[in-house]
């Protein structure tokens, strides 16, 4: 067995499938089978009694188990609790994410033999709350998390690895080349314009959705079947959790028919009444061009944002499963001019990224220099509450704009407003709404503990570090003494609510 501390394992944790990819002794990226054979497992967790079952035994009970079922947890992640009670108790996402990684694990062990260190994957526009709740799953799962990295970089990566990029001795001589990842997924949309040079792979912009991905096409098919049901028998099969269980596996299998087909049948039986309809790839296509839309405005966006016009592009790369439909490629090539690139598997490019990346921080650990850099950009805007002098409301006051290369520091002076103040409560905020409301809130950092007696108007210095991954650390500073302060999360669990689910869910003790 490989010793755990040289294997490099990356881990894609998707909203609707994951895929764990690991780097063997040539180095190169190569999909860990999960015990069922296959190369991605679904994301959907089942509760059976005391048993968690993940996978496409999951999906299986989706026809009969319905309200036992948590699917689509990572579109949840940064909130509290996963919106739906399971076997009468309610899970915060994280959890629901670590027993998928869990069972990743287990899987990928029997392979590889046991392993603690990984990369995972996020969508490079997940926020610093989402980020921080991925890196708690992994932990939760018993992993040391190395790192997280985006998708559309990891992506990035392993197509410089397959286009021999990191080959080393490799001449860094060529000019760079600019690409632009598009990757549709189940659950989330990203799109990043990178440079790829010599060793090099540099984030020049970054935007998505995370709320958008092939699990929304579903939806509009799920949609389009109801309302026909409900027409013609008077009710909604979308009540029953069951029936809407089958009702979305037989509209996802549509969809999928439809990426190679020019039409698809669905079925739909609801209190003794039954519907079987014919949608055909135009009927689709139409149902669906907003969403589709809504991915080509931001990819243009994105390409503004990097400062260059389609003709800059070396290639334009598809990645995501929902790529598979055909309307994407046409959609790009109309845009781009230029017919997308299709070399990487859209299933497996990601984890195969997060693997050389994983690869790359092993290699740093133990002393030796990595044949590859990564540089990312922050994909909002970072920001404190301050108070607006025109109308006394609250504003976002932006430090760090996005898109600005990371790592990056920014210093902001807060003042003691009355003599002897001993403590400062600081807000940060990510997004780029004027109105602290409309953003993300990553949590309140209280300073503590001033030294007694300072004047009124004594400075404050603030520093937030953002680190290259998106994750954010605070320093603070007064009259050059180091200041120890808190983090307030407002959505995350502490440090001993992690450690008693890491043992729950993994088995693996805290701090371990
Ligand atoms: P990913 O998260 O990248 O694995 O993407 C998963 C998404 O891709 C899911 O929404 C799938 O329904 C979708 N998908 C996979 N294969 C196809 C296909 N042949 N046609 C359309 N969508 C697909």
């Amino acid at each position: 067995m490989p010793n755990p501390e040289e294997l490099a394992v990356g881990i894609d944790l998707g909203t609707t499938f994951s895929a764990v990819a690991y780097l063997d002794d040539l180095g190169r990226p190569q999909t860990l089978m999960n015990a069922e054979g296959d190369k991605i497992t679904p994301s959907v967790v089942l509760f059976e009694g005391n048993d968690v079952i993940v996978g496409k035994e999951a999906v299986k009970a989706m026809a009969t188990d319905m309200e036992h079922i948590a699917e689509c947890a990572k579109r949840e992640l940064g909130y509290r609790m996963f919106h739906k009670v399971l076997g009468g108790r309610q899970f915060p996402p994280e959890a629901l994410q670590s027993w998928i990684l869990n069972k990743l694990r287990a899987d990928a062990q029997q392979q590889i033999g046991p392993f603690q260190k990984v990369v995972i994957t996020v969508p490079a526009y997940f926020d610093e709350v989402r980020r921080k709740a991925t890196q708690d799953a992994g932990y939760i799962a018993g992993f040391e998390v190395m790192d997280i990295i985006n998708e559309p970089t990891a992506a990035a990566v392993a197509f410089g690895f397959q286009q021999g990029f990191l080959q080393p001795g490799r001449q860094d001589d060529a000019e760079p080349r600019k690409i632009l990842v598009y990757d549709l997924g189940g659950g989330t949309f990203d799109v990043t314009v990178m440079e790829i040079g010599g060793h090099d792979f540099v984030a020049l912009a970054t935007d998505g959705d995370v709320q958008l991905g092939g699990r929304d096409w579903d939806q509009r098919l799920v949609d389009f079947v109801a309302e026909e049901f409900i027409r013609k028998f008077g009710s909604d099969p979308r009540e029953e959790p069951n029936t809407a269980g089958r009702l979305w596996r037989e509209c996802e299998d549509a969809k999928r028919t439809l990426s190679a087909r020019a039409k698809a049948g669905i079925a739909c039986d609801y209190q003794g009444n039954a519907v079987r309809l014919e949608v055909t790839r135009e009927m689709f296509q139409e149902m669906t061009q907003d969403l589709l839309d809504r991915t080509a405005f931001t990819t243009r966006q994105t390409l503004q944002a990097a400062g260059l016009e389609w003709s800059d592009l070396d290639r334009v790369l598809m990645v995501g499963g929902s790529t598979r439909m055909p309307a994407v490629g046409e959609m790009l090539t109309a845009l781009s001019g230029q017919e997308p690139d299709r070399s990487v598997s859209p299933d497996e490019a990601v984890a195969h990224g997060a693997a050389l990346h994983a690869g790359i921080l092993l290699a740093q650990f133990h002393g030796r220099s990595p044949n590859f850099r990564i540089k990312n950009v922050n994909s909002h805007s970072l920001g404190v509450v301050a108070t607006d002098s025109k109308t006394k409301r609250p504003r976002n006051a932006i430090l760090v704009p996005r898109n600005t290369p990371l790592p990056v520091t920014a210093k902001r002076v807060f003042k003691t407003q009355k003599a002897n103040q001993r403590s400062v409560l600081v807000q940060i905020v990510e997004g780029e709404s004027a109105s602290p409301d409309d953003c993300s809130q990553i949590g309140k950092c209280s300073i503590r503990d001033l030294p007694a007696n300072l004047p009124a108007q004594t400075p404050i210095e603030v520093r937030f570090t953002y680190q290259e991954n998106g994750r954010l650390t605070v320093q603070v500073k007064v009259q050059e003494n180091e200041l120890q302060h808190e983090i307030t999360r407002e959505n995350t669990l502490t440090q001993d609510q992690l450690d008693s689910w890491r043992q729950y869910v993994s088995g693996v003790a805290g701090g371990q």
